[in-house]
This record gives structure tokens, sequence and C-alpha cells, in this order.
């Protein structure tokens, strides 16, 4: 199997957007008003409207699907994923799910929301453009606020990894979030990408929000014959065939397929209630193995801690006040 890869960078960018203090606080946020935005739902197809509410300390991310009358409301919560197969699917024990909750999780994982509630009028929350980007936007119309309760963050203490066959997600302690991935497609315009963002001082809007999901044209035929991925177009996802992306306006990034599967980790991750301080990386891997990641995480008490930074000095809290952006991109092409 031959991939062709991009030559190999590696830069340091320093930030250029000064870093706002509330950003880098130490307590919860919530939005300061509700936002609303109206969208295609993915794999049916239909109008869906999406509406974020401003909520209490420690509600953390609630979803509720505001179509089915007197329904439980659904945390964003590991244990309550139910389907990774194409997207994050959560569902209560009624059986009451809402797929495709990843972007927007990053989303609010990026711009450091702690608490919110999301109501969806439908079983998927919409597509948007395929990105986080809408959803950074929305946040960003909505403001934060702060509120009088200290946000805990997870801090890895040792290694832990899972794998299936050649897939792998991994978390190592480290003094910030990063996410790092592989992927390794047999197409030579993905082929072999590779980028470690570490996600300070904005690099997620900025390297990673804009990032939309990709997919191969058979695939796309499949899915449709199947009855699935019926709004899916070329407004909300990069459609790669024979080698080519038929996007007219060609890609956001030159790498913008890996750029992809860091935003999916940085949501698919927030599903763990909290910020984590620790490194991900992900080799091949998905919605399925993260979610796995995360449950492996929680049945071993002895890899992780809460970290309440209420209780510390902030000037000692370097993870949140550094002043640097690394963005590191190893591309590497293999025969
Ligand atoms: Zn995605």
């Amino acid at each position: 199997m031959n991939h062709v890869g991009q030559e190999v960078t590696s830069s340091k960018v320093e930030t250029a957007t000064p870093v706002a203090p509330i950003l880098n606080s130490i307590k919860q946020k919530t939005l300061l008003r509700t936002m609303n935005c109206v969208g295609i739902a993915l794999h049916s197809g239909e109008k869906v409207s999406l509406t974020l509410r401003p909520a209490e300390a420690n509600t953390g991310i609630i979803f509720r699907r505001t179509d089915i009358p007197g329904s439980k409301e659904i945390a964003a919560s590991w244990e309550n994923v139910i389907d990774t197969r194409m997207c994050t699917t959560i569902g209560n024990e009624d059986g009451v799910t809402i797929s495709t909750v990843e972007h927007l999780m990053a989303a609010l994982a990026g711009c450091h929301v702690d608490n919110v509630y999301v109501d969806v009028n439908g079983p998927e929350v919409p597509v948007m453009d395929g990105s986080a980007q809408p959803f950074v936007f929305l946040i960003e119309c909505a403001s934060l606020q702060e509120q009088d309760a200290p946000r805990q963050v997870i801090e890895i203490l040792k290694p832990i990894r899972v794998e299936i066959g050649d897939k792998m997600a991994e978390l190592v302690p480290r003094d910030t979030f990063s996410v790092g991935f592989e992927i390794d497609f047999d197409c030579e315009i993905v082929a072999k990408q590779s980028i470690t963002v570490t996600m300070i001082n904005g690099t997620f809007k900025k390297e990673v929000a804009r990032a939309r999901t990709f997919g191969f044209m058979h695939e796309v035929e499949q899915l449709q014959a199947a009855g699935l991925g019926l709004g899916g177009s070329l407004d909300n996802a990069v459609i790669v065939e024979d080698d080519k992306v038929l996007n007219e306006d060609g890609l956001r990034y030159d790498d913008e397929f890996v750029r992809h599967k860091v935003l999916d980790a940085v949501g698919d991750l927030y599903l763990s209630g909290g910020m984590i301080m620790g490194s991900f990386k992900g080799v091949r891997s998905g919605h399925t193995l993260t979610n796995q990641l995360l449950r492996a995480l929680f049945a071993d008490q002895s890899t992780w801690r809460y970290v309440d930074f209420a209780d510390r000095d902030s000037q000692a809290e370097p993870n949140l006040a550094a002043k640097s952006v690394e963005v590191v991109n190893l591309a590497t092409a293999t025969a």
C-alpha cells in the first residue's frame, strides 16, 4: 500500500490574539444569553432547531429533546453513549436519543463552556457546515458568564491506552490539554496525515474548529442507498472521489482531514464531563475507541483525579495561562 504524504513541517506559532483574563480564569462558565440556530440533520435530511440556554453551575452539558414532551434529559456523558458507528449518539434509559453531538461538544469544550442546556427538536444535532465553527460563532454571540463555582479539571495520572487491531487511542499525563492524531487512508489526497494541537489561547478556534467532516463518494452512495446521510452534501462535508476533492472551494486547511479527526476527539473527550489535563493521541481511531478510552479511564481510579483549581494559586496553573501556541504538524511519506 502506497501513501503519499505532505512535506514535514514543524512550527511554533505565537498567538496573535490577546487572551482575555476571563477565558483563562478557573471558574465555571455558562452562556450569558440564549441562542438558537436551525440547520439540516445529516441523516434524516430534515430541518432541526438547536437552542443553547444558560445553566446553573455544576449542571454540566445537558441535552433535551423538545419534540418529545416530558422526555428525560440526556447528560452529555461517556456513560450515555449508545452508538459510535457513524457519529456519537447519546441516549437515556427511555430510549430517547440524540445523534451527532460531537461537533457541538467540541465547540463547547473549545470555548470553555461548562454548563449549558442544549434543546434540539429532533433526533440529531444539525450538521451545519460539517465543522464546529458555526457552533463557536453561536457561543460567541451568546457570550460567556463566569459562575461562582470552581472548574474541576480531570488530571491524567498515568498513561492509559485502548487498541483494536491497528487502531489506537491513548491519554498520557501532561500539564496541558493536547490532542494528536494520525490517519492513514488508502487514498492519495488523504493518505498519511498527523498533527498535534495544544489547546491553549484559542488554538481550537484557529487550528481545528473550521475543519469539516469528510467522506468518500462511494461511502456516500452506500449510505444514501441505506436511507442515511440524506442531508449530506458538499455544503456540509468534504467529499473525495478518485483522489480529488469535489468541493469547488477546495480545502480549508491543507490537512483538513486529520484536523477534523482532532475536532471529533475534542468533542468526544468532552463527554468525560470536564476539561482534561493530559495528552490524547489517536491513530486511525474514531468515536468508538475514544469512548472506550474514557470507559477504561473511569474504570481505573488510579489513572485520573479531579483537580480543583480554586484551591490553587492561579499563577501556578500553567496549562490555562501559557503564553505560546504549539502546533506541530508532522506529516510523513512512506513508500
Ligand atoms: Zn466529525
